[in-house]
């Protein structure tokens, strides 16, 4: 079953509101295995909703709508889609009853204000879907030939609320028995650029088996996601179990994680399963890896403290990194990230220790050190490792991403303690 959505709103338009009803709809109908072949918003606009739902009707009869359903004058989904029907409206009692005795029990003294009348106005012959989450209730029109628009309200909560009671078992009943489902699977990679991955998965760089593959870019690594259509669910998982097998096995420990797994969370684990405790000592990130990890509920018994040395002084004297160390590599080097890391695990009397020292800009470059220089080091009860990635981005972006390599690298040493980085 192909389906499009059509959201409603200026404020859509506007970009003053994001549009996350449409993408918590595409992934609750691919859950069940209906696919979204396109979205659209379009304004409040009367002509601009009937031409929207008319045109998704055309492609592929089968249509959801968020938003416009409420009590304003800017709400006129309604009527512009019984228009499309050939369809009057007519005031249903049940929901204006309904109506009333919500506003009754707000305690609002005398009638309902006259502008709620609106929402108990339906088109003929359509279904009322009802709402236990608000007072607007969705619709369901549809006709003979099998075309059908599904109207919920825009609020997210009513809409995420109406999808789950009545829209999903209604699609559902529509596709009958023995449907296929739209299965996805995430492996999560950081330290690897997207355009180099292909080449680590060889053979698989474009599917595998039935699957496509979707490369997903962010500040924290590629995520690779599987994705399988036209199987039944069982099948779907099975074929999904063995692609991200035949992945893991090509990338090694570039993957870090699954679905949205947060590398701190699973550095902390680690650590948590060798009963070790981790102190940070930071230069350019200024915190952001003490915050990652003791983001973490329960990061108490794993994270001791840390040293945010932004100043070569501070590096010196609370870490103990060597004047001549500084004065000689510089206080980007990989010298200098060393000796913070393990200035920092003596200190702190810690099993590890991770340090970061780099340039985030925009300023602060020079031809040998361009900005996104960093350098990293961890120190694993004496067993030290340290990188100089570079890595792009704005000054934000490369802070983030430099957080992240070196909770990379702490993952790499304790899984991998052999490994040459
Ligand atoms: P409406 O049902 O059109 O009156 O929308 C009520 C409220 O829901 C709006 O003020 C928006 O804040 C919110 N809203 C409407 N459509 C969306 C959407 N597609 N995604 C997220 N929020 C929405
Ligand atoms: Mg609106």
């Amino acid at each position: 079953m192909n389906v499009e959505i059509v959201t409603i709103g200026d404020e859509l338009l506007l970009g003053f509101t994001i549009d996350t009803n449409a993408a918590h709809l595409a992934r609750e109908l691919a859950a069940i295995g209906v696919a979204i072949v396109r979205r659209s918003t379009c304004g409040d606009g009367a002509d601009d909703i009937a031409s929207a739902v008319r045109e998704a009707l055309d492609r592929t009869g089968a249509v959801i709508t968020t938003g416009g359903l409420g009590p304003t004058s800017d709400d006129l989904t309604k009527p512009s889609i019984a228009a499309i029907f050939g369809r009057a409206m007519r005031l249903d009692e049940a929901i204006l009853e309904n109506l009333k005795g919500r506003w009754k029990a707000r305690g609002w003294p005398g009638d309902m204000p006259i502008a709620n009348r609106q929402q108990a106005m339906i088109p003929d012959g359509a279904t009322v879907l009802a709402n236990r989450h608000g007072s607007a209730p969705g619709i369901w029109l549809d006709d003979d030939a099998g075309r059908w628009v599904a109207m919920l309200p825009g609020v997210p909560r009513e809409m995420r609320g109406m999808c789950a009671d009545v829209l999903l078992p209604r699609v559902r009943e529509r596709l009958g028995a023995n449907t296929t489902v739209i299965a996805s699977r995430t492996l999560r990679t950081t330290g690897v650029a997207e355009s180099a991955l292909p080449e680590l998965l060889g053979p698989l760089a474009s599917g595998f088996d039935g699957l496509s593959l979707a490369y997903l870019p962010g500040w924290d690594g590629v995520d690779l996601r599987l994705t399988c259509r036209g199987h039944m669910a069982a099948e779907a998982t099975a074929m999904l179990d063995k692609g991200v097998a035949a992945m893991r096995e090509r990338l090694g420990a570039t993957v870090y994680g699954n679905g949205s797994d947060d590398l701190a969370a699973l550095v902390l684990q680690l650590l948590r399963d060798r009963q070790m405790t981790i102190v940070v000592a930071e230069s350019c990130t200024g915190g952001m890896l003490g915050a990652r990890l003791t983001a973490i509920p329960g990061s108490s018994d794993v994270v001791l403290g840390g040293v945010i040395a932004y100043a070569n002084e501070v590096k010196e004297t609370q870490l103990g990194v060597r004047a001549a160390t500084l004065a000689t590599y510089g206080a980007v080097s990989e010298e200098t990230a060393r000796e913070m890391a393990s200035g920092a695990r003596s200190r702190f009397n810690a099993d590890v220790a991770v340090a970061v020292t780099g340039i985030a800009g925009p300023d602060g470059g020079t031809p040998e050190k361009p900005v996104g220089t960093i350098c990293i080091a961890v120190d694993v009860q004496g067993a030290v490792r340290s990188v100089r990635p570079a890595v792009v981005g704005d000054r934000d972006e490369i802070r983030r991403r430099s957080a992240q390599a070196a909770l990379s690298l702490v993952r790499r040493m304790l899984v991998h303690p052999s490994e040459t980085p």
